[in-house]
């Protein structure tokens, strides 16, 4: 039976109640390093009673790809930040000397022992972190109630570099030859790249025989500024065929973030996708420092598969005079559409059920693909675009510079690559 893996980026201390209570929403969890530094003792033991209680699969995303350009990770004198900073502490040196000493940490820059001592240490981070926080937390008497491995990720993921030249691979191998050789569990690299990039047939030839270098059967897939708004339809042409070159060489991918986009790419050996529990559905590397303040709510509107303004959702949904979301959620809270604009007004009550509303449909979109041939995705998809599309356009609460023309983009490039796509999603065999 195939599975489409379906996998919450754990971002926020916040989340925690989505973790634990609602782990019928995802397959994995995929915890930020800085987060798990932060935290120190709660994290660790909230997987170990995961662990515990059910079959429980996460990652962490090591993050150290941020400091490669850029001062977002720093403060205005200079050190770095808070978070960040618990983080570097704990991995130590080389990593802490090389940020003492110049404004970033990029790979391509290092010499070889800097590369291989901050692969080690990642490594170290991921295997071991969590089960030595547990014994440090038992104390000298008590015995810690798991084994290691029960409480280790399902892989480790290498030092995340960019690859927008073709130098990058070389860098890229570097990374992958000394984190194998830390490594006692499986490696899933990410690959990061761009559209710019990955047009090129053979830049996609030297990822997909990097990774056959390295034996893997997984790997993690970002774009940069893979953002519906912006990318053309021959990008997203690209960004399938690469995901099927990859899957071709025996490389499962699985998106570091997505949107519904990454839901139809699995017809062409995509095997999953990440994302926060709202919003994150695409990555762009951040050069400054943008604020810790939290995001406004915004409603995921299944009929666009995009993020709206709460008051634009509902009028929309009120001019094509559409029945109130049945994820369960929305039901349990709101008898019509009025209702969710009438809680708009408190913030914090709203965001937990907009966060669980959201992760119901990715679920269900996970479903979706896994039972449905591609040809009926895309015949429903373009169905909800063609109902919603004149609505959408007049009405006056969303923003005037947004157009669904990313809905047909996404149909158009999948029907133009169709000849690749599998018949049914059983045959790509997940897990
Ligand atoms: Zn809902």
């Amino acid at each position: 039976m195939a599975t489409f893996e379906t996998t919450l980026r754990y971002k926020n201390l916040n989340d925690r109640d989505l973790v634990e209570n609602n782990y019928e929403l995802y397959d994995s969890v995929l915890i930020q390093a800085h987060l798990l530094a932060y935290s120190k003792k709660a994290v660790p033991l909230l997987i170990r009673d995961m662990a515990e209680e059910r079959s429980f699969n996460y990652y962490i995303d090591p993050m150290i790809s941020d400091f490669r350009i850029g001062t977002n990770f720093r403060d205005s004198d200079g050190d770095v930040r808070g978070w960040h900073n618990r983080y570097v502490e704990i991995l130590g040196d080389p990593l802490r000397e090389v940020l003492d000493e110049n404004p970033n940490a990029d790979a391509s820059l290092l010499d070889d022992d800097a590369v291989r001592g901050i692969c080690e240490s990642l490594v170290d981070y991921q295997e071991n972190f969590i089960y030595d926080r547990l014994r440090e937390e038992a104390g000298k008497y008590e015995k810690v109630s798991v084994e290691p491995h029960e409480v280790q990720p399902k892989a480790v993921i290498p030092w995340v570099h960019k690859v927008e030249r073709i130098e990058d691979i070389q860098t890229c191998r570097q990374i992958l030859t000394h984190t194998q050789a830390a490594a006692t569990i499986s490696l899933k690299p990410c690959i990061y790249t761009t559209t710019g990039f990955a047009r090129d047939t053979t830049n996609r030839t030297q990822l997909t025989k990097l990774l056959g270098e390295f034996e893997v059967n997984e790997c993690f897939l970002v774009f940069e500024e893979l953002k519906k708004y912006e990318t053309s339809e021959s990008e997203y042409k690209t960004v399938i065929d690469l995901v099927y070159d990859l899957y071709q060489s025996g490389v499962k991918p699985h998106f570091y973030y997505g949107d519904f986009f990454a839901n139809l790419l699995s017809y062409f050996g995509l095997s999953g996708m990440a994302t926060a529990s709202l919003y994150d559905e695409e990555f762009t590397e951040k050069l400054e420092y943008s604020g810790g303040g939290g995001l406004p709510a915004r409603y995921y509107l299944d009929e666009v598969k995009d993020f709206l303004k709460v008051t634009a959702a509902v009028d929309i949904m009120n001019r094509v005079d559409a029945p109130m979301c049945d994820c369960g959620f929305c039901e349990k809270h709101f008898d019509t559409w009025q209702d969710l604009a009438a809680r708009e007004e408190s913030e914090d009550a709203l965001k937990p059920i907009l966060k669980k509303h959201r992760m119901a449909l990715r679920w269900r979109h996970g479903r979706l693909i896994e039972e449905n041939n591609l040809e009926d995705v895309l015949d429903e998809l373009e169905d909800d675009f063609l109902n919603i599309v004149q609505a959408y356009s007049a009405s006056p609460m969303k923003s005037p510079s947004k157009q669904l023309d990313y809905l047909p983009k996404w149909i158009n490039a999948v029907r133009d690559r169709e000849a690749l796509a599998v018949e049914e999603l059983g045959q790509l065999q997940f897990v």
